[in-house]
């Protein structure tokens, strides 16, 4: 009765509001703790909530559809034209943009084996197929052995990796893109690139636009505090630019989102604040981690994966946690017996390892 590749197709499992903590377990939102969507413990800029309070009745207005200010905050970020930049509402949008004018029935995709859910739902809508490579992280052989064999019509690389929080270095993901055919398209999927510091693995928009088939994608979501109000970037060469945009509704991002971007933008300092802060409560998970002796992949984001081996349950543990109001993420959909865990304040923090200690 319905088209028939979405009988494949897993729904999208988010992380649990904390509405659901409420209304189930009966605790007051102020004592819920969520560390299971990567947002930013620190709120946003108190320069955006500001600004969206003053300007709170243009909720009436649509946004101006050619984002130019925000265009010309990320040309500055950047150093890119504005005839390079498509905004998304969330990098997802960006991401459905780009199945739509790549994919068909008789399309595959390329990804690693553990990332980002959304690549398979877009693909699967499309009836492409899903090529993966044997490991979770980005190894180049294992990428271009299937590029060669398969022909992918895009290939994903993720980095930082989500859910795993480990980068691929710049020179990995320039030889994953080397030998991609021309008329394949290469995703440069970089969410979580605001925390990564070594230089052998940040990378920038500049670095692809050398080549046609490659898109840097950038979300607000995350180091910028704007998760909710959805707020993403794919940066490409113009040609592909211009055809992303045929598939874009008008207006499709909020007057107010569209705002909060611009603000953000102008807030540099509060990115650096929140960098700061996720680097130093990174170092106490690392620390509990080893001092429990509990397995984790290190991570170049704003959360932790911790891998549990037979004795522990990761499924129980969150279900656990979240009972006495701290939200964290299983992967068990993602066939891993192990859990992400958002970087939060000190005290939130303090809250978790407090609690997962009892169920170690
Ligand atoms: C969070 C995330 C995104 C997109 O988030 P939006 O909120 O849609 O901008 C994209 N890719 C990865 C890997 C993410 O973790």
């Amino acid at each position: 009765m319905y088209n028939k590749y979405l009988e494949d197709i897993k729904t999208y499992e988010a992380g649990k509001p904390i509405e659901l903590v409420v209304r189930e377990y009966g605790i007051e939102a102020k004592d819920v703790v969520k560390l299971a969507s990567n947002e930013n413990p620190l709120g946003c800029s108190p320069k955006v909530a500001e600004a969206i309070a003053k300007n709170a009745s243009k909720a009436a207005l649509y946004p101006d559809d050619s984002m130019y200010e925000l265009k010309e905050a990320l040309s500055d970020r950047f150093s890119v034209a504005s005839e390079n930049i498509i905004i998304g509402a969330g990098s997802d949008q960006v991401l459905e943009f780009i199945s739509h004018v790549k994919l068909n029935s008789s399309s595959k995709i390329l990804r690693s084996a553990v990332t980002f859910a959304m690549y398979d739902i877009y693909a699967k809508q499309f009836g492409a197929k899903v090529i993966t490579t044997p490991s979770y992280q980005h190894i180049a052989n294992e990428f271009i052995e299937k590029i060669e064999s398969e022909n992918p019509d895009i290939v994903y690389i993720c980095t930082p990796n989500n859910p795993t929080g480990d980068a691929t270095k710049r020179e990995d993901i320039f030889a994953i893109i080397e030998a991609t055919p021309k008329d394949s398209l290469v995703v440069v999927d970089c969410a979580y690139m605001e925390y990564v510091e070594d230089e052998d693995y940040r990378v920038t928009p500049t670095d692809f636009l050398k080549y046609d088939n490659v898109i840097y994608l950038g979300t607000f979501s995350k180091a910028y505090g704007l998760g909710g109000m959805r707020v993403g970037y794919g940066i490409a060469n113009k040609g592909l630019i211009d055809v992303l945009y045929k598939v874009r509704p008008p207006f499709n991002i909020t007057t107010l989102s569209l705002l909060a971007a611009i603000e953000s933008s102008k807030d540099e300092e509060f990115v650096a604040k929140s960098v700061a802060l996720n680097k130093e409560q990174m170092g106490r998970y690392v620390e509990f981690a080893n001092s429990k002796a509990i397995e984790y992949i290190p991570s170049s984001t704003n959360f932790i994966t911790y891998m549990f081996d037979d004795k522990y349950d990761s499924s129980k543990i969150a279900t656990n946690l979240m009972k006495q109001g701290v939200i964290i993420r299983d992967l068990a959909s993602y066939g891993l017996n192990a859990v992400r865990i958002t970087i939060g304040t000190a005290t939130q923090n303090d809250r978790l390892f407090e609690l997962l200690s009892k169920e170690l």
